[in-house]
């Protein structure tokens, strides 16, 4: 589940909700605030991925969705 808005990822800024942070993985959960759609971005990497709530609740355990 993806909106138009949530592909530009990270732009604008304003779109998104920081939901998350899990720092062993260097690793930040966002949530599109559009659309609802949840979305994981790497310190070390350029990569976006983007999650299902159970592929979230996975790789970061005290997220709250
Ligand atoms: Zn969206």
């Amino acid at each position: 589940m993806t909106c138009r808005k949530c592909l530009r990822f990270p732009v604008p800024t304003s779109n998104y909700d920081e939901v998350a942070i899990n720092v062993t993985m260097q690793s930040e959960l966002y949530r599109c605030r559009t659309c609802g759609q949840l979305i994981q971005i790497f310190a070390l990497e350029r990569g976006i991925h983007y999650l299902s709530p159970d592929e979230a609740k996975s790789q970061f355990p005290d997220v709250d969705l």
